[in-house]
């Protein structure tokens, strides 16, 4: 006797259609993953607005953190469509945790089966961004910002400088998904105009379809969350089995004591409370003594 798959296991997925929340064109490198390894068809929801669920250039906040949002950007996108399965992506940009003078983009995509109350995520914390801004006036030189930020081929959003306000607020003026020489020129202007100093304030436009490197990101998540999901849990067989946490506390190579270097991944499963600990993927089972606090204080 056969045994019937799980509900809302990796093979049931095939033939179905998930649910995505997006007006940014993120449907350009979610699609091919998600049908070519689950034979899930992506269907975008349509006329739905996910800047409801808050925007990057803070006309408006966003109500919670990146994961709690990037999960309701996916339940709106579902009950948009009717689908019980969805998917949505939400990114966030500042300074790198570990080396705060660089900058560094947070992505979260996630998937999320109603049916199966599951909900399935992947996170990236992306080195490579553009992610910058800059006050200028009208006639600055600025040619090699502009090289640096990747202009015209990612877009920038321009406001004007206006020191006493709340740059969140709103109030003001606001030009996004700048594109070319011509387009910057006039909302420079205009911006300058706008301002009490006659500065401007120019930002990167981290939406996905103003951002190739963004969107090359997503993609690198898409292909990370499609092996995921189709990979079942060991103990229950529901989708979403990987890795979860890296445990650190490596043992000192000289003295045996635990370092701060990593020592295991724990994988876990996204239905039942199954955990295992695999040892780390290049087989080192001891730390370099330059990293260890009794060696090398
Ligand atoms: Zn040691
Ligand atoms: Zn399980």
């Amino acid at each position: 006797m056969i045994a019937p798959l799980p509900i809302g296991g990796p093979g049931s997925y095939a033939g179905g259609r998930v649910s995505l929340a997006t007006c940014h064109g993120k449907e350009r490198v979610l699609s091919r993953p998600f049908h070519a390894a689950l034979d899930l068809t992506v269907t975008v929801a349509s006329g739905f607005d996910t800047d409801q669920l808050g925007t990057f250039s803070g006309e408006r906040p966003r109500p919670a953190d990146p994961r709690e949002t990037c999960r309701r950007k996916a339940l709106a996108g579902m009950a948009h469509t009717g689908l019980d399965l969805g998917l949505a992506s939400e990114g966030s940009f500042g300074p790198h945790p570990a080396f705060p003078w660089l900058a560094a983009g947070s992505e979260w995509l996630t998937f999320v089966d109603s049916r199966a109350g599951l909900v399935i995520e992947e996170h990236l914390l992306a080195p490579r961004t553009n992610f910058d801004q800059r006050l200028v006036v009208p006639g600055d030189a600025i040619a090699d910002w502009l090289r640096r930020v990747g202009f015209p081929s990612h877009a920038l959003i321009a406001r004007p400088h206006a020191p006493e306000r709340d740059p969140g607020d709103g109030a003001g003026l606001l030009i996004k998904g700048i594109r070319d020489p011509a387009g910057l020129a006039e909302a420079l202007r205009r911006c300058a105009e706008a301002s009490p100093e006659g500065r401007v304030r120019l930002e990167t436009d981290m939406r996905a379809h103003c951002n190739p490197t963004r969107l090359g990101v997503i993609r690198t998540l898409a292909f990370k969350l499609v092996r995921r999901i189709a990979r079942p849990c060991p103990a229950c067989g529901a989708p979403g089995w990987g890795l979860v946490e890296r445990l650190a506390g490596l043992p000192c190579g000289w003295c045996g004591q635990p370092t701060e270097r990593i020592r295991a991944e724990l994988w876990g499963c996204a239905a039942c409370a199954h955990q295992e600990e695999k040892p780390r993927r290049d087989g080192r089972g001891s730390a370099d003594p330059g990293d260890c606090p009794s060696c090398n204080p």
